[in-house]
């Protein structure tokens, strides 16, 4: 065996030690129980020596000592050494060597490196990986300037670079161990010593000077007891006297260097007895140092996942918090954005309600408007009519017809107004009546004739010999059509020909679509302008001098066209003409056409003459409708105001009561209820300007009868007028 490092050095203070203890020992108590291993193993009791290094490495895990787990593996790995069990013993070298490398104790590092070099020079023969532990471990022994320990290394060096014949390397080696013995004499490295100066010189040649160093060895193997040393003496001076060709000596010292072994042989024998039970003890002690291991991985790895856990939790909350706060500025913002959607709601519903009232202010405006225009140019034209049929001989005059045609221009204006107002408002209901294309179209005709003089222009009326004599449908807002476009026509024509084309196009049933075309060869219309012209006051392109209108009139033909479910179409060219063209179904149905027109002939066949009250604040009102009431033979009474008709009704008899609606201290609806409170049953006849359907809930929740809305017709009046006073004449 070469020298053996353990920590003899411990050993010193060791005094035994009992481990019944379930709990960790103290350090110090580690500590002792470390040296009593060594002690144990010292003693070649392995199986104890492992057993209680096995329990130091245990307490040392626990405290997670690194030294003392590396001085536990390295008396493991020292027992397994001597037991031969080279292998195992590398393995925990190696693992001591590894837990001694995180200590800053230099002892333990070179104790372990010295042993390792010892197993892979002497047992696995692999001289240089065991030269080059030794030098590291001479290396640790240098640091701590620990001369027994360098004397130790430097032997081991010596010895096995002679084994393998180098001996000029070991030689310094060996040159420091005789300097050291020299000096200070150290008993337990004398034995080798000496032999290693044998080999050496042996090995020179020098036989006398390695003769008396073999012997000197032997003589102190012999004195020191030291069996093993003595008997590697002998081997080597066996081996020596057999290369001198000393043979007889030579086999002396071969046979005393068996003897030796053998008897040491011997002895381990004594001591491998115990070593299946060490083996049994080995398995379960490398069962628990891997168990250990185990464990202590699994700490790690728990330690590892339970950092892991830590961090995702942490970013978890991170993730969350950030979450939370999303959610909280989402909120924040969902709040701020309803507060301000409700504002702007309630900015809306505002703005909504002004412009419903204002819209119906606007309505409410341009039918007072209307109607306040309305009176007085009943007015102009009544009495315009009243002229003309005084003074026959005025009838050519040009100023008078002028007159006429402004007048009616201005009534048709204002009705333009109230017109395009009702159909935005959807208050128009198409009639049925009666009516013939031709008839309607000469008077369109006839009524713009003076228009066509002004440009010199001609009017040509083309109509389909193919259309029916009598159409149903509203022949008012057909005509109204066709004065808008015909009058345009000629308005933006001069010295040109306006044609006007009626067309039957299509039959189903009993409708009858007709196709109405008016054409002009006047200035024509931009293409950028044509889609305007049908908005709500526009005009295009027109300076003053030119002609003064509204813009009224395209946009009341579009929405008229809509009433009759129909359009319009445009086509034109500047400076070359304008052509519109529209299709409208009227129904020819003759039994009806017979009925509508029986039911407005009047029946002025009774020479009774009826005795009527005009209430009328409006005194040019009161001469027109008393004109036409006297040509008509009946007798008429004006008064001015309510209160004369209740005056004049509690005196007098009449046939029927034409009232106005619009008179100031009373009006038409009042007067009415406070007649009829009087228990007057006389029919009475609303004369107004409203539309008949504004007004007519009114009327009748006022007791009146019926309503004639002005300027009317007088055929219509007397119609109006026969039908009450029959209806009560059969009542009575
Ligand atoms: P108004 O005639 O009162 O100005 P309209 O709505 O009838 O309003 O017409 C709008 C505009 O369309 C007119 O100002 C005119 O410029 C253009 N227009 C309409 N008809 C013709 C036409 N036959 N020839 C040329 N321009 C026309």
């Amino acid at each position: 065996m070469k020298i053996f490092i353990l920590l003899f050095l411990l050993l010193n203070s060791f005094s035994n030690y009992s481990f019944a203890q379930t709990k960790t020992p103290s350090k110090a108590e580690i500590k002792k129980l470390a040296k009593k291993a060594v002690a144990d193993l010292n003693n070649a009791d392995f199986e104890e020596s492992i057993s209680t290094s096995r329990q130091v490495l245990h307490y040392a895990t626990k405290i997670g000592d690194n030294y003392l787990i590396a001085v536990s593996y390295n008396t493991i790995a020292a027992n397994l050494d001597q037991i031969s069990e080279y292998d195992k013993a590398i393995f925990y070298y190696n693992k001591g060597l590894s837990h001694a490398n995180k200590t800053n104790n230099n002892s333990i590092k070179n104790f372990i490196n010295n042993n390792l070099g010892n197993v892979y020079c002497f047992e696995k023969k692999q001289y240089t990986k065991g030269i080059n532990y030794y030098k590291k471990s001479l290396e640790y022994s240098q640091k701590d300037a620990d001369t027994s320990q360098i004397v130790f290394t430097k032997l081991n060096i010596a010895w096995a670079y002679f084994d393998i014949g180098q001996f000029e390397k070991g030689y310094p080696y060996l040159e420091f161990l005789n300097k050291y013995n020299a000096k200070f004499g150290a008993e337990s490295t004398n034995v080798i010593q000496n032999m290693l100066n044998g080999m050496y010189y042996g090995h020179k040649g020098e036989n006398p000077k390695a003769e008396s160093y073999f012997l000197k060895a032997i003589a102190l193997g012999k004195s020191g007891d030291q069996k093993s040393d003595l008997s590697y003496s002998h081997q080597e001076y066996s081996k020596f006297l057999l290369k001198n060709k000393d043979y007889k000596k030579a086999y002396e010292n071969l046979d005393l260097y068996n003897k030796i072994t053998e008897h040491l042989y011997n002895d381990e024998k004594i001591n491998k007895a115990d070593i299946a039970g060490v083996h049994l003890e080995l398995d379960e002690y490398k069962r628990e140092v891997d168990k250990i291991e185990i464990e202590k991985n699994l700490q790690a790895q728990s330690l590892k996942k339970s950092r892991i856990i830590v961090v995702l939790f942490i970013l978890a909350l991170n993730v969350l918090l950030l979450l939370l706060y999303s959610l909280y500025k989402n909120y924040k913002f969902k709040k701020k954005a309803n507060k301000e959607l409700t504002l702007a709601n309630q900015e809306l519903l505002i703005a909504k309600e002004k412009a419903e009232e204002a819209s119906l202010l606007k309505t409410q405006f341009v039918s007072t408007m209307s109607h306040e225009l309305r009176t007085p140019l009943y007015g102009v034209i009544g009495i315009t009519n009243m002229l003309l049929d005084e003074h026959k001989e005025l009838a050519n005059s040009p100023h008078l017809s002028s007159l006429k045609f402004s007048a009616r221009y201005l009534l048709s204006l204002v009705n333009d107004i109230l017109h395009i107002n009702k159909i935005e408002e959807n208050r128009i209901v198409l009639e049925n009546l009666a009516f013939n294309v031709s008839d309607e179209i000469n008077m369109i005709k006839k009524s713009l004739s003076f228009i066509a003089q002004n440009n010199n222009d001609k009017i040509a009326v083309k109509v389909d010999p193919n259309i029916p004599e009598y159409l149903i449908g509203d022949k008012l807002r057909l005509s109204q059509i066709l004065m808008n476009l015909v009058g345009n026509a000629l308005k933006f024509t001069k010295n040109g020909k306006v044609i006007i084309t009626a067309n039957l196009v299509e039959v189903k049933n009993k409708s009858h679509y007709i196709e109405f075309k008016i054409e002009d060869n006047g200035i024509g219309i931009a293409t950028v302008d044509q889609d305007k012209i049908f908005e709500k006051f526009v005009q295009v392109g027109r300076n003053d001098n030119d002609y003064q209108g509204t813009g009224l009139g395209l946009a009341i033909v579009k929405r008229l066209l809509t009433l009759f479910n129909s359009y319009i179409t445009l086509e034109s060219k500047v400076g070359v003409g304008t052509t519109f063209k529209f299709t409208i179904a009227f129904d020819h149905d003759p039994v009806k056409t017979k009925e509508i027109i029986n039911n407005i002939k009047v029946d002025l066949s009774s020479s009774q003459i009826f005795k009527i009250l005009v209430v009328e604040d409006n005194k040019i009102n009161q001469t027109i409708t008393k004109r036409i009431i006297e040509k008509n033979n009946c007798s008429c009474i004006m008064v001015d105001d309510g209160f004369q008709a209740m005056e004049i009704l509690g005196k007098e008899v009449f046939d029927v009561v034409l009232m106005d609606i619009n008179m100031p201290l009373m009006n038409g609806f009042e007067t009415t209820r406070k007649i009829r409170l009087k228990g007057i049953k006389t029919p009475i006849i609303a004369l107004t300007a409203f539309a008949k359907d504004e007004i007519i809930e009114e009327v009748i929740s006022a007791g009146m009868n019926d309503i004639m809305v002005k300027p009317f017709e007088p055929l219509k009046l007397f119609k109006i007028i026969n039908d009450q006073i029959n209806k009560t004449r059969n009542a009575g």
